[in-house]
């Protein structure tokens, strides 16, 4: 599929449009804001697959009871070092900075904090919370897995066994040090956009029943109609790990960490007569405060670093050695200053969603 053309709208009026759509669908002001400046966050950096794209699907979690507005965090379990949080099923875009900032203040009283946070809403693109932490002067890693979203196969299979499971590291500076990406070859949010005719997913991204490698989004949410739902739950096809048995091995720790650990549940199995799915994230965080360790130029050393690999000869002529958060920076810088693109289709269900629910656009 090729790419097709876009509109670009200024992050401000996509914020307020947004903001404007979570509130007549039932939060409150403070709620609403959260989630468009998540969502909008997300495409700022580049991630349009964990952005607006998602105004939809989260206005329809919202109108049949699969996320809640208004919640907070419960602390379940605490101790010096250590918390589990429950999330209580509401937007992830409001627990997770609650959950977030107790790692944070807990990490910068004693140096280091364990946050296992489950039942979340869906926490959108993990790098917001690694940023968040760095901006507060910590490192953070974080392991993640959605409860009941099995729709990736793991290295050597053809069935869905995890769901994409990002892993994200962060790493203070300006701007941050932050690897973060799904343990799948993409993240579902990109085949939903490939599926509304943005970026084609690259070879090998899909497998289907018989071990067959795709590049359909068909694979995965079955016969597609224009601006119609996009349910993995209509396809029969799966998503594949990324990096053969070592990203398949760290999906599974995901898994393992996210899922069992913070007691939120993991991807599957899910019983045969599960008719509707309340899909939950669940998160196993670690905050190290550097200046607790010693590291008292811990920012300039790390930067110094990335500087040197960043010297390397580029492989190709013309091009260039990135380190990790580095195209997220850049792309901020320029979708602040010229716009963000959305695919026609996505605006447009953006566009329909603010309509049912009253919002002239
Ligand atoms: P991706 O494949 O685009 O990888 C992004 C990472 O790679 C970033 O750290 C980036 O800085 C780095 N990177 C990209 N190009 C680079 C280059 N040329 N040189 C060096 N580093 C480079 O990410 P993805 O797997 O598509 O994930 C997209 C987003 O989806 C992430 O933000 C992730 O947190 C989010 N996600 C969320 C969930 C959830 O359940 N909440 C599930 C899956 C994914």
């Amino acid at each position: 599929m090729a790419e097709l053309p876009t509109h670009t709208i200024a992050a401000e009026a996509l914020t307020r449009l947004v903001a404007d759509i979570f509130v007549r669908a039932g939060t409150s002001a403070e709620e609403g804001a959260h989630i468009a400046h998540h969502l909008v966050s997300s495409n700022l950096t580049g991630h349009d697959s964990h952005g607006v794209i998602r105004v939809p699907r989260y206005v329809l979690n919202l109108q049949q009871g699969d996320v809640f507005a208004g919640q907070t965090i419960t602390v379940a379990v605490e101790g010096p070092t250590h918390a589990v949080i429950d999330g209580n099923g509401g937007f992830g875009q409001t627990i997770g900075p609650l959950a977030v900032d107790y790692g944070i203040a807990k990490a910068q009283a004693a140096g280091l904090c364990v946050v296992a946070l489950r039942n979340s809403g869906h926490i959108g693109r993990i790098g917001d919370w690694g940023e968040r932490a760095a901006a507060a002067g910590l490192v953070s890693i974080h392991f993640v897995n959605v409860r009941m979203g099995q729709i990736v196969a793991p290295f050597g299979g053809v069935d869905r066994r995890f769901s994409t499971n990002p892993f994200c590291v962060g790493i203070p500076g300006d701007p941050p040090l932050l690897l973060d990406f799904a343990t799948s070859i993409v993240a579902e949010g990109k085949v939903l956009v490939a599926s509304n005719g943005g970026k084609p997913l690259p070879e090998g991204a899909l497998i289907d029943p018989d071990g067959d490698l795709s590049t359909d989004p068909q694979t995965l949410y079955g016969t597609l109609t224009q601006n119609g739902p996009r349910d993995p739950g209509n396809g029969q096809g799966a998503i594949r790990a990324f990096g053969d048995h070592k990203g398949s091995g760290i999906a599974f720790m995901c898994e393992i960490l996210a899922g069992v650990l913070t007691g939120g549940g993991t991807s599957g199995p899910i019983p045969p007569a599960t008719t509707r799915r309340r899909v939950t994230n669940g998160m196993l965080s670690i905050y190290l405060s550097p200046d607790h360790f010693g590291a008292q130029h811990f920012v300039a050393e790390a930067r110094a670093y990335a500087d040197y690999v960043k010297s390397s000869r580029p492989a190709h002529a013309g091009g260039e050695v990135l380190v990790p958060g580095e195209p997220e920076a850049r792309t901020r810088a320029d979708r602040l200053a010229h716009g963000i693109p959305l695919q026609l289709d996505t605006w447009a269900s953006i566009v329909s969603t603010a309509r049912e629910l009253g919002i002239s656009v």
